[in-house]
């Protein structure tokens, strides 16, 4: 029979199962009994809304059945079954393509990695298996097939006979090796324990025979054997249990099992709500950035369920953008089961549930903050971005609920501090809240600029990220305390303002010359009030920042947007000397050195010098 090939990312995928030294192998069955609880899943929706359809409830379940002499194991659902067209197309290529691309060579190696990061689903079968054999009938069809595979080679499709709608995964098991018991996957103690300890909670019976002993009848201390079919699992979803009964291991089970993210969850929210709107939900906030978070793939939601039954995969009205990164499910028997996602958009009781959800959230993040701050900035690190992102967007709109969970590097306290914190340590006098953009801590850390101010004794927040300034300038002010940049027109640092002035008029022969020198470049040259041991630098006037106009330039739809810059002279440094003596006597020598001071501040605010070769020669002009 034809062979058919994998897609090339599944094959590379595939190989890294196979030779997989991956230590929790177990989660194999996590991932194929999860697959067969998502496929009944959707029989079960589609018979409780499709009158034509007429199931029991014991028509749905999942049984499993090891077959130690032939190494076998068996994983069979009643679930919706697929077609050939979704035998090829779901197993022959794998759901999160392009997941791969991201990875380094190195890291795709270390298969561990991928298999952590990504989880692997189906695939994962073949860690365990040589083969794995797969036969299936599609809800509303009257052929079955059998898609078989021995690993990377590629896999073949065939038609066969099966009774029933559903699904088969049969795992050849492979033998023993030096490092690796397999066998451990064909006993029944085993696998009770994997079902155990993953799939609790599925809704669904997992059924196994079990080998049990009794007293033999007629007898005092004979026994014997028997098997009995059991359901292994309690069946109970973990939304529905009393959080008391619940360990922090069974949130993170759930976690795994869901799919959510493959870290720890840093924190779980289980919520229970039994008033005017009646829901259960259980929210989990990642530790670690979806490796597609910051990207269009992204999609945010939760899954909903009505009473139990999945209506659907990601609600995205239940979160807000500022809270996408948040996983999980909310359950609610006031939904109706058949609504219609336009309908449920408008949804009052779901939108109530969304409000309720949101303050939920936001309450429990600023509980981390207060109570387990390590925890709290290793989230602002996956995450933060995302809240600075929420308080700029829809112009503001949220910028209440979200800006006391900001943080920023203190130039003081040498780590992120709340703007709470910074408020309550400034000092009386102290005007404004301070803050000095740039690419990183060291780099601002160095910045001319910040200098008066950190000279005040005063605290400088540092924005790196691009995102910063923006939502700064959303936000405005921060109880009553409004943002300044150090390297803004006004300080509001009074002591060198008269003095500024009279030098300012006394030099106004020298800055009229250099600013017609820097035509075009700057807009005005000044006598500088931050600088203190530095010569020169950039500063913006009015809204546009220098940081912004780098920002704003290295978008994609470029609008060329530039920043009104001033050239600020430091008044009491030696070159300043120099430049005057060079306005009395040599015209020639005032322009190289306005335009080397004016290119030396393009270098410090890490801004393009429009002509390096020209500047290197007014180097050496000054040098011979
Ligand atoms: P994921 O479950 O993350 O989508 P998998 O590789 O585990 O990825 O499965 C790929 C797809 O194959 C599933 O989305 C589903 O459509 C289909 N599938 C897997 N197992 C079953 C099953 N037991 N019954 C029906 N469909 C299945």
């Amino acid at each position: 029979m034809e062979k058919r090939q994998f897609q090339a990312e599944s094959k590379r995928l595939l190989e890294m199962m196979i030779n997989s030294i991956y230590t929790q192998k177990e989660v194999f069955l996590r991932e194929l009994i999860s697959n067969a609880s998502d496929a009944i899943d959707k029989i079960y929706y589609k018979a409780l809304t499709d009158d034509s359809l007429s199931f029991n409830q014991d028509d749905y379940y999942i049984k499993i059945e090891a077959d130690k002499e032939n190494r076998i194991l068996k994983i069979t659902d009643t679930g919706i079954g697929m077609t050939k067209e979704e035998l090829e197309n779901n197993l022959g290529i794998i759901a999160k393509s392009g997941s791969l691309a991201f990875k380094t060579e190195n890291e795709i190696k270390d298969g561990h990695d991928i298999i952590g990061q990504f989880g692997v689903g189906f695939y994962a079968a073949f860690m365990v298996a040589d083969v794995v054999t797969v036969i299936s009938k599609a809800l509303g069809s009257d052929e079955a097939f059998k898609w078989q595979s021995e690993g990377a080679d590629g896999y073949t499709i065939e038609p066969t006979e099966k009774n029933d709608v559903g699904t088969e995964i049969i795992l050849q098991i492979k033998e023993n090796t030096e490092d690796d018991s397999y066998e451990e996957y064909l006993e029944e103690y085993r696998l009770k324990s994997i079902i155990k300890k993953y799939s609790d909670f599925i809704r669904y019976p997992i059924k196994m025979d079990v080998t049990k002993s009794r007293k033999k009848e007629d007898s005092e201390d004979e026994y014997e054997s028997y098997v009995e079919e059991e359901t292994i699992n309690s069946m109970v979803p973990i939304w529905r249990k009393n959080k008391n009964e619940l360990s922090d291991e069974d949130y993170e089970n759930f976690y795994n099992e869901k799919h959510y993210g493959f870290d720890k969850p840093l924190k779980h929210i289980h919520i229970s709500v039994d008033g005017t709107i009646r829901y259960n939900a259980i929210l989990y906030i990642p530790e670690s950035t979806p490796f597609d978070y910051y990207s269009k793939e992204y999609e945010k939601g939760l899954e909903l369920y009505s009473n139990g039954v999945l209506i659907m995969n990601k609600s995205a009205d239940l979160l807000p953008d500022y809270f996408s990164f948040v996983k999980g499910l909310v359950d609610s028997e006031d939904l109706s089961l058949n609504i219609s996602r336009e309908m449920l958009q408008h949804d009052r009781q779901l939108k109530l549930i969304a409000k309720n959800i949101n303050k939920k959230i936001k309450s429990e993040l600023q509980s981390l903050l207060k109570n387990e701050r390590e925890k709290y900035e290793a989230f602002y690190k996956s995450f933060g971005r995302q809240l600075k992102f929420g308080v700029y967007n829809d112009f503001g709109a949220n910028k209440e609920t979200l800006q006391d969970l900001l943080m920023f590097y203190s130039s003081k306290e040498k780590k992120l501090v709340t703007l709470d914190e910074y408020i309550s340590r400034m000092p009386e006098e102290q005007k404004f809240i301070y803050y000095a953009s740039g690419e990183s801590i060291e780099r601002i850390e160095k910045l001319p600029q910040a200098e008066l101010v950190a000279d005040k004794g005063y605290e400088i927040l540092y924005f790196t990220e691009d995102i910063d300034e923006f939502a700064i300038k959303m936000l405005m002010s921060y109880k009553e305390k409004e943002f300044k940049s150090v390297s803004s027109g006004d300080l509001g640092i009074e002591e060198s303002e008269k003095d500024r002035e009279t030098k300012d008029e006394e030099n106004a022969e020298l800055f009229e010359e250099m600013k017609t020198i820097l035509l075009g470049k700057v807009k005005d040259v000044r006598v500088s009030k931050r600088l203190k041991s530095h010569p020169v630098c950039l500063t913006a006037d009015g809204e546009v920042t220098i940081e912004m106009e780098k920002i704003l330039n290295a978008m994609p739809d470029n609008q060329n947007v530039k920043a009104d810059k001033i050239l600020e002279i430091n008044p009491n440094h030696e070159v300043f000397e120099s430049l005057k003596h060079a306005l009395a006597s040599d015209k020639e020598k005032l322009s190289l050195y306005t335009n080397l001071l004016y290119n030396q501040a393009l270098l410090i605010e890490g801004l393009p010098i429009q002509d390096p070769v020209e500047f290197t020669n007014d180097i050496c002009k000054v040098m011979v």
